[in-house]
């Protein structure tokens, strides 16, 4: 039946139905989550590489699953983006995220701001109404963007970098190394920060050639007044290498785990901190 199926419409088979049916409940179901708040924040440590004392953290999304469990946001960020659900979702990350950092004195949180919620969203506006709504003050706030950010048109990119950074929060961008965008691209945009990308990070120790790219990562930072994050770090080897080579900032499964917020108190009690 598939077969004949196949040959008498080009464009249907049972396989896409299926796949259409999938992504369809799928959208339900997240919009299910939505409004009956299933969304979890974890929240991972980033240190400062020579102290090793916990600089800030990083917000990062999960789905609080009534049948499948704690889900990764690799399995529902990419609908959320097609569907435009992300911008309700990443506007609720920022208001929780804001929220679990004004608990702490000091803390700086990391957020994640998908492209999407970049061009369509009213970014600026979200942005200023958490930090009001939580009383962060703005430079405890940073936001991670990706290349994808600035792929599409550079001059409005810019302005609405620029529009975010007068709120007074700092800007990251995540995944350096993994984008397309021109390296000379990189000193037009008022980035505080680059995080490189753990595919660098991971054969670190093994091959020789990898550590002269995240050297060369480190001085492209310095040279352009950015300060430079690993993530990634899983073993004490990495942790040797991108100390020596005085990396800034460090962020791995070897320094912490993202938890949930009720066990940040505890990592932030904890006397190395201060
Ligand atoms: P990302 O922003 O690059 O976040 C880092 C990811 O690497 C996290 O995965 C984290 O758990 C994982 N990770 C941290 N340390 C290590 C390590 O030592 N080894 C390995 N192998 N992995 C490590 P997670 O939480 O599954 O998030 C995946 C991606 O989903 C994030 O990548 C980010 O792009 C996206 N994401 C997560 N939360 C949000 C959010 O609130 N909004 C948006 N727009 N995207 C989010
Ligand atoms: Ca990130
Ligand atoms: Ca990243
Ligand atoms: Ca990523």
């Amino acid at each position: 039946a598939k077969a004949t199926r196949r040959g008498s419409h080009q464009f249907y088979s049972p396989e896409m139905n299926d796949l259409i049916r999938q992504r369809r409940a799928l959208e339900i179901d997240l919009r299910r989550a939505l409004a009956s708040q299933e969304f979890v924040l974890h929240f991972q440590p980033r240190l400062r590489a020579e102290t090793l004392q916990v600089m800030a953290v990083e917000a990062l999304v999960r789905w609080q699953h009534p049948i499948h469990g704690l889900v990764a946001p690799g399995d529902f960020i990419p609908l959320a983006e097609e569907t435009g659900l992300i911008i309700p979702l990443g506007d609720w990350v920022l208001q929780e995220a804001c929220r679990a950092a004004a608990c702490y004195p000091d803390l700086v949180v990391s957020v994640n701001v998908s492209p999407v919620q970049f061009r369509n969203g009213d970014l600026v506006e979200q942005v200023r109404a958490a930090l009001s709504s939580s009383g962060l003050p703005a430079s405890r706030l940073e936001l991670e963007l990706t290349e994808g950010v600035l792929l599409e048109n550079i001059e409005s990119a810019i302005k609405s970098l620029r529009a975010l950074k007068a709120l007074g929060v700092s800007l990251a961008m995540d995944d350096f190394g993994t984008g397309y965008s021109s390296l000379g691209y990189l000193q037009h945009f008022p980035f505080d920060r680059l995080k490189i990308d753990k595919s660098f990070i991971a054969p670190l120790g093994d091959r020789e050639d990898s550590r002269s790219i995240v050297q060369a990562i480190l001085s492209l930072g310095r040279a352009l007044g950015m300060s430079v994050t690993a993530e990634g770090v899983e073993s004490a080897e990495q942790l040797r290498v991108l100390r020596d080579d005085n990396c800034d900032e460090l962020q791995g499964f070897l320094l912490g785990r993202p938890m949930p917020a009720e066990q940040l108190s505890e990592l932030l009690a904890d006397p190395a901190r201060s």
